[in-house]
């Protein structure tokens, strides 16, 4: 008995202390993340929720519209991604997205187009292009070929001349910035921004913590100021126009899926989309299981990256008249368009513009205007900001206060002068709007 006892005391005490290890190690682990989920995310959201209440409408400067929209982005057209239409549509119409210009990997060297898909799709635009050898390239033509193997030179030269769009993807990798066809580049990427972490620990664990109800704070989280890529951007444009825009890079690929198969089975996907079973639905798996959504989703599990989530992170506001895909073009190329982090504020009714000494508006951003006829730099906001003016890659002028307006006429010389704005929604300023620049020749 006296055994059979020492044998319970001693089981007993083994369970316990491997109890007490494994919270240590959960909490450890978790310790930040949890942090994050009950004290850091509802604090940030609630004063998010108070700073937005200061949202001003705006008289328009100019009679163009403005359209939301996103660059460099996936569907299942590409190996790594499942998005559908009715992923992209769904999440566009939440976000007040108006068009996608997509970039999925092409299949082989020669790509054809359209593919994927292409065109008005519930309001919301749609543009195939590809990915591939550091491009985000749009032939935009109906019946494009572009032939890889040429190499990817003459590839940007073919594409452009051919009325088709060439911009370089992932800018913190090495590019040939010689080549004088490319038009643009990512000034922000969010999926480059993850991919230049250190640890990717730490990310994982906020987002299954927090993913559910924080996943905006979380991909706040990853951010961090690009400046070796503004500054390369800055450099570029002190000897040509290099238009610049925000990237989301969504795959909606780090999760777990489970599709209704014809035969009544269930298909399970993992991470990049690999299958990884198919399996029967009975009792055992039948609870884990809703309605098929039009794809025919009866199951997902999204971790870190979503649709819905990217598509109000990192957004392009485009100036033009109309939704359609030669406008968007034409308003692309001419720098027509500022990026903003939209979480933190919608930037609907944001401008930075030129005016002339007597206060004409001579254009906006991604215009080139003479040294002679300027006035002032100005901008109009709907949120209360803090302005940076940036000219070749130096800062000109920074305003500390909170303000909806900015105008700055110091004596102005030939260059090109970009413009931030950061807000500040609790306590620290956050990068909030990238302007392209305004040239002065
Ligand atoms: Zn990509």
């Amino acid at each position: 008995m006296k055994l059979l006892k020492k044998i319970g005391k001693v089981l007993g005490y083994s369970i316990v202390s491997l109890l007490s290890i494994l919270l240590i190690a959960f909490l450890i682990l978790f310790a930040k993340p949890l942090w994050h989920r009950w004290v850091t995310y509802p604090k940030a959201q609630r004063d998010l929720e108070a700073f937005q209440t200061r949202h001003r409408e705006v008289t328009p400067v100019v009679s163009s519209k403005v359209f939301r929209g996103l660059l460099h982005l996936h569907s299942y057209w590409s190996h790594d991604s499942k998005g559908t239409l009715y992923d992209l549509v769904t999440a566009a119409k939440l976000r007040g997205i108006d068009f996608l210009f997509l970039t999925d990997h092409p299949h082989g060297s020669q790509d054809s187009f359209p593919r994927g898909f292409k065109g008005l799709y519930e309001g919301v635009l749609i543009e195939p292009g590809s990915e591939k050898e550091g491009f985000d390239s749009w032939p935009i033509r109906d019946t494009a070929v572009v032939d890889w193997k040429l190499g990817k030179d003459t590839v940007a030269k073919v594409v452009t001349q051919n009325g088709g769009i060439v911009f370089y993807a992932h800018t913190e990798e090495p590019h040939n910035w010689k080549n004088p066809y490319f038009q643009g580049m990512e000034i922000y990427n969010y999926h480059s921004n993850i991919l230049q972490k250190k640890h990717l620990f730490p990310i994982l664990t906020d987002f299954l913590i927090n993913g559910s109800k924080y996943r905006a704070w979380a991909y706040r989280t990853v951010f961090d100021r690009q400046t070796s890529i503004l500054a390369r951007w800055d450099s570029l444009n002190t000897r040509r126009k290099v238009v610049g825009f925000g990237a989301t890079d969504e795959h909606e690929n780090v999760n777990f899926r489970a599709r209704l198969l014809k035969d009544g089975r269930v298909l399970w996907t993992g991470i990049d989309t690999k299958p990884m079973d198919t399996v029967k639905v009975s009792f055992k798996n039948r609870w884990l299981f809703s309605n098929p959504d039009p794809d025919g989703y009866v199951f997902k599990w999204m971790i870190i990256n979503t649709y819905e989530t990217s598509f109000n992170n990192d957004v392009n506001y485009v100036f033009a008249d109309t939704l359609s895909v030669p406008e968007m073009r034409k308003q692309l190329l001419a720098g027509h368009h500022f990026m903003a982090f939209k979480f933190l504020g919608d930037a609907k009714g944001f401008c930075y513009f030129a005016s002339d000494k007597q206060g004409k508006t001579l254009g906006i951003m991604g215009d080139s205007i003479r040294v002679a006829d300027i006035g002032s730099l100005k901008a109009v906001s709907p949120y209360p900001g803090k302005f940076r003016i940036v000219k070749d890659g130096k800062e000109m002028t920074s305003t500390t206060n909170e303000s909806y307006d900015f105008s700055w006429d110091q004596p102005l010389t030939k260059g090109a002068y970009r413009l931030e704005v950061e807000v500040k929604p609790g306590k620290e300023w956050q990068p909030w709007v990238y302007t392209n620049p305004i040239y002065l020749y």
